[in-house]
């Protein structure tokens, strides 16, 4: 029987055929005025997704090449950097500020739980931190921080702040300048709907001010000299020309739906798959106040990994299992970027299917009946 190929999984995501064909246009220099003039023209387009009145700088390189140049150009040995860990991609803040030689103070949550505000309050008031860092959507937990509520505490106490938006920017509602944060990260694999490859950062003035003055031990993930290249629409060296086109048609793609919509689908989409898990009596990981609206968490009385190997091979759908201490324990499923409401009715449907075969209790339609319903009713209460 014909099985299709549909990646479910929290990133890298589904890429829409537009953006592919835009990687084939011709390679152009990138020391050439059409490629200055495009790179400006596309600069303005990231600026209104990341709400932004700050220069954003594209890097070529992973998600994690943007978290490595924006510690790496801030941070001196011996600084004091706070780190806010929620999951897996907090600790790699953590990790990559002590390689830089920080003096790290971590404050850590249980995985699917958010971090204690009064906690985090109390050590920025009792130190001086040079760099406090946050993951805005924790991918490994499905859990949302909030992010603006650091924002007021890093102004107050002058700190600066360094926000993890990897998998939620593009899909989620994200004021940069309005929550205060001087580093904002992000990657082109989630929900910017692109193939792996690029990464974004948001520098504010204050930032700038600090990477300018240091004497950073990086080369190739400078963000010194990216900002410099940046300032005549350049970049320090060679960029994957083919994934700028790619984004540029991604940007266009997003605005065109409209920031609003783009935001309201995948709230809708989330609430939608958080009451399709509820309805088959399988448990979120995150609670709903704190859940991500790009990828939902969930496990039961049921073993997942049995379940999240019938749903490859029986209908196609590649959706992800846990990491490190969640190993085998959950299955989350991406709901980012180029995804509409028949892929998560899809990947219900078929979650059912295979729940069922191997023996755990399912009504058919129950699931799937709970996220059409959000569907139409265009929201839960
Ligand atoms: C995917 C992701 C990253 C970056 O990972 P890369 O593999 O380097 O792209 C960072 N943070 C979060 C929250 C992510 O989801």
């Amino acid at each position: 029987m014909l099985v299709k190929n549909r990646l479910l999984i929290p990133g890298p995501s589904q890429v829409p055929p537009e953006v592919n064909a835009a990687m084939a246009r011709p390679i152009i220099g990138h020391r050439s005025g059409d490629f200055a003039k495009f790179h400006e023209e596309l600069a303005k387009k990231l600026k209104q997704i990341f709400q932004t009145e700050n220069e954003v700088v594209i890097l070529t390189g992973s998600g994690t090449a943007a978290m490595e140049a924006s510690v790496s150009s801030v941070v001196n040995p011996g600084d004091e950097v706070l780190c806010i860990v929620t999951g897996k991609f907090g600790e790699r803040f953590a990790e990559l500020a002590k390689v830089y030689g920080a003096n790290v103070t971590v404050v850590e949550a249980k995985w699917g739980e958010t971090y204690d505000l009064d906690t985090v309050t109390k050590l920025i008031q009792e130190k001086k931190f040079k760099l406090v860092c946050a993951t805005h959507n924790e991918t490994s937990t499905g859990v949302t921080n909030n992010i603006p509520a650091l924002g007021d505490l890093c102004r107050k106490y002058d700190a600066l702040l360094l926000v993890d938006a990897v998998s939620s920017m593009g899909g989620m509602d994200i004021k940069t300048d309005e929550w205060n944060v001087d580093l904002m990260v992000s990657g082109s694999q989630k929900a910017f709907m692109l193939p792996p490859g690029l990464s974004f950062v948001s520098i504010s003035p204050k930032a700038l001010e600090v990477i300018n003055n240091n004497d950073s031990t990086n080369y190739y993930l400078s963000l010194k000299k990216a900002k410099k290249s940046q300032d005549k629409w350049s970049t320090p060296y060679t960029p994957n020309v083919s994934l700028f086109y790619a984004l540029d048609e991604a940007c266009n793609m997003i605005l065109k739906e409209g920031l609003d919509t783009v935001f309201m689908r995948h709230k809708l989409l989330a609430e939608a798959c958080q009451e399709a898990v509820k309805a088959l009596g399988l448990n979120l990981l995150a609670k709903e106040e704190i859940s991500s609206y790009t990828v939902t968490a969930f496990t039961g009385n049921v073993d997942t990994e049995a379940v999240r190997s019938l749903l490859k091979k029986k209908f196609g759908f590649a959706v992800a299992g846990g990491q490190d201490s969640l190993k085998g324990k959950i299955i989350r499923i991406g709901h980012m970027g180029y995804m509409d409401f028949a892929d998560l009715f899809g990947v219900i449907a078929a979650l059912e299917l295979c729940l069922k075969e191997v023996g755990y209790p399912v009504e058919l339609g129950k699931g799937v009946g709970a996220a059409m319903d959000v569907f139409y009713r265009g929201g839960r209460d």
